[in-house]
């Protein structure tokens, strides 16, 4: 039998185990009451790599033209062949004389589609098990990075990522954490068989330090709009994001009067410098428009965005202007515009990110972020009642400490 390399066959005994119960007042037969026979099977199994389909897998495994046509056809009934994806599984059986017993096709842990041979009929069959969510609590004390603290818990990074962004427009993770600050949060969790396979929506969080109590809680609309929405129903997300980057340190404040680095006279400096790593993706902090990309002076290569509510923001010293970050272009909050770098006067790699309010340069650290649309009228009863529900929840778990998931 011809089988290619990266098939692999496996001989293996197959036990069946017949028990005879005992019963009270029946007959019990004086012999062995377990009896055990068993069988040879012949498992083949491959994985689909690009190019490739069931058919030319099934010739592979030396299945004559006609049963493989019968195969298909058989799956063709519950599997659409366009699904069929490089990294699906097909597991076929054979008994000793290579006979067609089985056929196994694994899209997922959670889907698979067979075909069994009976007699000289083919019997296709979709097995769908659905993962379960179960809901969990996390619940931290910060002790060095906000980060280091959620992965010596044993949680993921994604976790982290997904946490920290919830709470991006109004925590700034970098210097505002201290240690001893406490973090909740309510996730969604799916499992498989009782094995977890990963992290799903976050449904309520917490961050309480000495920057304040925050909360976030997730609300969907029954016109589908979802967010994550404060104890009073504001959004969470600002018009601006705090910061367009994510960078080492501050560098320079803004200052009204600051002694240049590279001009040596004390002049005011209408921004923050973060230093970042050269190349470091600068994002817009909010939806807006460029007014400017370009070469511009001791800026080098610079953009300038207009936001809503007279906010204006510039971004200098880039490396590189994305392509298509040019005057007029429409940006939307969170959108790489550029990379970080030093053109310009500038001494090494840092963004400078200045904020215009009204035409007057403010501070961007401490400059008061309007929020998103907060959550509508017609919703805020019912998202009340299904927030205090979720905070009582997460005092709860955080009086009684439950055993993690
Ligand atoms: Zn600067």
């Amino acid at each position: 039998m011809k089988v290619r390399k990266k098939c692999i066959k496996r001989i293996f005994f197959l036990f069946i185990l017949v028990f005879f119960p005992f019963c009270r007042g029946t007959t019990i037969p004086d012999s062995n009451p377990e009896i055990k026979t068993e069988k040879v099977r012949i498992e083949l199994s491959c994985v689909l790599e690009s190019g490739e389909n069931i058919d030319y897998i099934l010739q592979e495994m030396a299945i004559e033209s006609n049963e493989r046509y019968k195969i298909t056809e058989c799956l063709k009934e519950y599997l659409d062949m366009r699904s069929c994806m490089p990294g699906d599984s097909i597991i076929v059986f054979k008994d000793l004389d290579e006979n067609f017993l089985k056929l196994d096709y694994v899209k997922n842990i959670f889907m698979r589609f067979t075909v069994t041979k009976i007699d000289t009929f083919y019997k296709a069959e979709k097995i769908e098990i659905p993962p379960s969510i179960a809901i969990s609590t996390i619940t931290g004390t910060v002790s060095s990075s906000l980060y280091e603290t959620f992965l010596g818990i044993g949680e993921s990074h994604e976790l982290v990522f997904d946490y920290a962004d919830i709470f991006a427009w109004v925590i700034d993770f970098l210097t505002e954490v201290q240690n001893g600050d406490t973090f909740e949060i309510i996730v969604e969790r799916e499992f498989f068989k009782n094995n977890f396979i990963r992290n799903k929506r976050i449904i309520a969080a917490s961050y309480k330090g000495e920057i304040g109590t925050y909360y976030a809680f997730y609300f969907m609309d029954l016109d589908g709009k979802e967010d994550y929405y404060d104890e009073v129903g504001n959004s969470l997300r600002k018009q601006l994001l705090k910061t367009p980057l994510q960078y080492r340190r501050i560098s320079s404040y803004f200052s009204l009067r600051r002694l240049h680095p590279i001009l040596k006279v004390r002049r005011p400096h209408y921004g923050v410098d973060f230093a970042a790593p050269n190349g470091t993706p600068i994002s817009s902090v909010g939806d807006g428009h460029v007014v400017f990309a370009g070469w511009k002076g001791g800026y080098g290569k610079l953009v300038v965005i207009n936001h809503p509510n007279s906010f204006k923001t510039y971004y200098g010293h880039l490396s590189r202007i994305k392509k298509g970050i040019v005057a007029g272009a429409k940006v939307k909050q969170g959108e790489v515009i550029g990379n970080v770098g030093s053109t310009g006067l500038s001494t090494g790699p840092h963004l400078h990110f200045g904020i215009k309010k009204y035409g007057k340069w403010i501070n961007p650290l401490k400059v008061d972020l309007p929020p998103a649309d907060p959550i509508s009228e017609k919703y805020k009863e019912l998202y009340l009642e299904e927030m205090e529900k979720l905070k009582l929840g997460m005092l709860f778990f955080c009086c009684f400490k439950p055993r993690p998931l």
